[in-house]
């Protein structure tokens, strides 16, 4: 398997690009080596620059849940492209967008659409504020809610605490209303809901922790951080830019029976163009301008051709029993390694829900992942790195980090699958000899 193309392009891109990329994981950095530049992608299948190809389960890091280049949303794409790609005024297809979400996400009454999962985020978070006229926001530690200055904080330790920032070039200013818990405990939560009385506008959380690997909420605990947080009057957002239409089509409040005040939408609504939006109740929707005095505005949000990649994506996939499928698929791409991990007697611990999967190799039998504390000390990235790496020469691209989750798409069959499971028992074999 060559690799010179993919070499000589990202020697170059270092040159153009910081770090030759243009979002920070797609460097590698975690895993080693040089990233494979993609050429084109079909169906399951991406195609390096060599001509390598690779059964595809990062699939854009979520958005593609048809499988690339859907000729159902290729089609629509080129029809919509010939009639003008942006006009910066109201068209009919945002209708048709919002109308399909509203019928499928459970809580969402009203949505408004940007073009980021960072922006549907940050937009939310303003939105809580400007609606309960309080300041400060809980997250959870190890939880992604894109780079917004106020989300980018993730607390080096398992205890609750002031949020100091992740990055240079974020003011503490921005951050100290930033309160951050564990993920799954509750009892942090209501200590800082003590401790800061009437000053907290809401919870963010992603209901799957799936930024930090994939970790299942306890039984309970989002419907109890919900109630939380409506005792003391702040609103619970639930984070489903990665979720939505993955975990179910309604999402994991759908899968979880929770209803969230305001929904944070991403990758799938956008079929693979940028698109985010948030959503909610309509009462605290009617606060976004110009509706209600909460500014926020996008040049091209609610952009015809995003909008039109994402109804037929949703469209597609709502049809007949195509969900269903995908997350058979994944079911058994899960199952699978489970019983790999078995037979060779390697400690993982693999997490499925709907559509999208993640597996920890973990440093210790036995030890449990349930928040991002447990993450860093029991996640085994060294082995990762070298499964992924011998993954790949397989022709199986696994997410280039143990912190990321795995998606399965309508296009992966079950000789995909098939292939996948051979490589993998192949390669951790060799690795464990
Ligand atoms: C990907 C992601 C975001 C950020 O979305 P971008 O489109 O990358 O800005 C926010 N929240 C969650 C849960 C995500 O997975």
């Amino acid at each position: 398997m060559t690799t010179t193309k993919s070499e000589a392009l990202f020697a170059r891109a270092q040159e153009l690009l910081p770090g030759g990329v243009n979002s920070p994981v797609r460097a590698f950095k975690s895993v080693g080596g040089t990233p494979r530049f993609i050429d084109r992608a079909n169906g399951a299948i991406v195609t390096d620059a060599d001509g390598n190809e690779m059964i595809d389960y990062v699939l854009s890091w979520g958005p593609m849940v048809l499988g690339h280049a859907h000729p159902e949303v290729v089609t629509a794409l080129q029809q919509a492209v010939t009639q003008g790609t942006s006009y910066g005024a109201p068209t009919a297809i945002e209708n048709k967008l919002a109308e399909l979400v509203i019928d499928t996400v459970p809580s969402i009454e009203m949505i408004r659409f940007v073009n980021s999962g960072t922006e549907a985020c940050m937009s939310a978070l303003r939105l809580a504020r400007a609606y309960t006229g309080r300041d400060k926001i809980i997250k959870f530690a190890g939880c992604y809610h894109g780079h917004a200055d106020m989300l980018l904080v993730q607390a080096g330790s398992g205890v609750a605490t002031f949020g100091l920032p992740d990055s240079p070039g974020v003011p503490g200013g921005t951050t100290n209303n930033t309160l951050v818990a564990p993920f799954n405990d509750l009892e942090a939560v209501r200590e800082l809901f003590k401790q800061y009385p009437d000053e907290i506008a809401g919870a963010i959380v992603e209901p799957i922790a799936a930024n930090m690997g994939f970790v299942m909420p306890d039984e309970d605990y989002l419907h109890d951080l919900s109630e939380l947080c409506h005792e003391h009057g702040a609103v619970f957002i639930l984070d489903e830019v990665m979720t939505g239409f993955r975990v179910a089509l309604g999402g994991a409040q759908q899968a979880f029976d929770l209803d969230p005040d305001i929904t944070c939408l991403g990758k799938v609504i956008g079929g693979g163009l940028p698109v985010g939006a948030y959503a909610g109740k309509r009462e605290i929707m009617q606060k976004v301008a110009p509706a209600g005095d909460m500014y926020q505005a996008g040049t091209l949000s609610g952009n015809p051709l995003a909008m039109t990649a994402g109804l037929m994506t949703i469209r597609v996939l709502e049809h007949e029993d195509n969900f269903d499928k995908i997350s058979a698929q994944t079911t058994k791409l899960a199952d699978g390694m489970r019983a790999i991990s078995k037979k060779l007697d390697i400690p993982m611990q693999v997490g499925h829900a709907g559509t999208m999967l993640g597996s920890y190799f973990l440093k210790e039998a036995g030890a449990k992942i349930t928040d991002f504390a447990t993450a860093k000390q029991y996640a085994d990235t060294e082995f990762y790195g070298k499964f992924f790496h011998a993954m790949m020469a397989e022709g199986v691209y696994f997410a280039p980090s143990q912190f990321e989750a795995g998606f399965v798409s309508l296009a992966h069959t079950d000789a995909h699958i098939e292939k996948t499971l051979t490589a993998a028992e192949t390669v951790l074999t060799q690795l464990t000899q």
